[in-house]
């Protein structure tokens, strides 16, 4: 008997009847002989509607209160879920991420899970039924407080019980028939990837292809656990997310040679802050990123100007995610003084598009491809980041579908036949 863990999002469990649809799904599999255990999210656009809702009543609620409004959306999905289960005459009970056995640190609105003790899942499964879980949630350690993982943090609530559980695989129900070489969403032509490695989904998902949340690709690596990730709304074989293909070098028989290019990602929910006019003296930077780090905001990319010979100052320009915006520049207008920067510029008007592949470890000419399709495109670039296998750019919001289609075509990684379809989802 297989142990398997399937995680059905927002758009898979929009309505009622999506409900009994899924509900059906699930029997079909506990009939089929395996161990279920399920991980829903909240419905539809429910946590989005929740959110402005909360925005409504403060501009900055407090993170203990946000998280505690957030996680009522998956408990309605969960019970409902339950419900139609038993009313297929299978026995269902359904647990918030607390009574999982959830154990996250308490960092509000992006708690990271330090222990996972699912012995209610298990007792649960022992006495053969089907055990439902609220996604994006769990209790914070000291407190005993309710945290979440941040948006897309189902998908990590589903990856985390299944290593904990040793499940056989975790499957991830979305709108979508797998993960495509760019979201079909803005390339039609974007094709399905059969197999992808953690590596390089994890890069995708790091730059913002949300059809995966980063932290679960990170958390199935850890535990070698393979993710299925395919569409809700049809019976297709979607994409499997694994250890990397061994290289021709590895041992015989192996794929003889790995896609230069394996898809280009995009992210509209960063922001651009410049710090204007800093006196270009040893350790100015570290206090800057000191303080932004204290205020516990992750930065993506960075870029140091030359200081001007006349003023002996310069700019420093960097990423951070639009929603740590305000926080930040609070942040940093406590120390303009000691620091005796000039002023501070905030973009939120700006999208990240790159490009990742393994392949382009060991082939040249990439970057000089990829900035000429830009360019050819009409698209300017205004900042710009590698790792080994990727390569990120920064251009202005509204350029970014026509910057994402024109890497993708330049890679030849165009379909002859549009194959993708979106099943649902409002893409919000
Ligand atoms: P769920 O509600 O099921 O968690 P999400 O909206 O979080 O679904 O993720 C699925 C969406 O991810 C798709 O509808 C698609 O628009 C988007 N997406 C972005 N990049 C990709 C990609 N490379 N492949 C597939 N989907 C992608
Ligand atoms: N409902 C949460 C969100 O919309 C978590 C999830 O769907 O993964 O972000
Ligand atoms: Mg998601």
């Amino acid at each position: 008997m297989a142990l398997v863990v399937q995680k059905y999002g927002g758009s898979s469990v929009v309505d009622a009847s999506s409900i009994k649809r899924v509900a059906q799904r699930i029997v079909a599999t506990k009939k089929a002989g395996n161990d279920v255990v399920v991980v829903v999210s909240a419905m539809g656009d429910t946590t989005d509607e929740l959110l402005d809702l909360a925005q409504q009543v403060s501009p900055l609620p407090p993170g203990r209160e946000l998280d505690m409004l957030l996680t009522s959306g998956e408990r309605i999905s969960m019970a409902l879920l339950a419900m139609a289960i038993a009313n297929l005459g299978h026995e269902a009970r359904s647990f918030t991420g607390s009574q999982a056995g959830v154990i996250t640190d308490s960092t509000h609105g992006k708690a990271r899970i330090i222990d996972v003790t699912p012995g209610r899942i298990r007792e649960a499964l022992d006495g053969g039924q089907i055990a439902i879980v609220a996604g994006f949630q769990g209790v914070s350690q000291d407190k005993k407080d309710i945290t979440t993982l941040g948006r897309g943090g189902s998908d990590t609530t589903a990856v985390a019980l299944a290593a904990a559980l040793d499940g056989d695989v975790c499957e991830i129900y979305t709108d979508v028939d797998g993960i495509f070489t760019a979201d079909p969403r803005i390339v039609r032509a974007a094709r399905q990837i059969p197999r992808i490695s953690y590596e390089e989904m994890m890069e995708m998902a790091a730059c913002g292809a949300k059809v995966l949340h980063l932290r679960c690709v990170e958390y199935a690596r850890r535990f070698d656990l393979p993710i299925h990730v395919r569409s809700s709304f049809s019976q297709r074989e979607g994409t499997w997310v694994v250890a990397a293909r061994p290289t021709p070098s590895d041992s015989e028989g192996s794929e003889m040679e790995q896609p230069i290019i394996s898809g280009v990602a995009h992210d509209r929910s960063e922001a651009k802050i410049t710090v204007v006019g800093v006196p270009d003296k040893v350790g100015e930077a570290a206090a800057i990123f000191k303080t932004l780090a204290g205020a516990e905001i992750n930065i993506d990319m960075i870029v140091q100007n030359v200081s001007a010979a006349a003023t002996g100052r310069t700019d420093i320009s960097f990423t951070l995610p639009a929603t740590d915006g305000t926080t930040a520049l609070t942040a940093l207008k406590k120390i303009q003084d000691r620091i005796g920067f000039e002023s501070l510029l905030f973009d939120d008007q700006i999208g990240k598009v790159s490009l990742i592949g393994a392949g382009m470890r060991s082939h040249p000419g990439v970057t000089a491809k990829f900035f000429a399709a830009l360019a050819d495109a009409g698209v300017n670039i205004e900042m710009i980041s590698t790792s080994e296998i990727r390569i990120s750019v920064i251009v202005g919001q509204d350029e970014v579908d026509s910057a994402v289609s024109a890497a993708h075509r330049a890679f030849d990684l165009d379909a002859d036949q549009v194959e993708a379809v979106v099943y649902g989802g409002s893409g919000r």
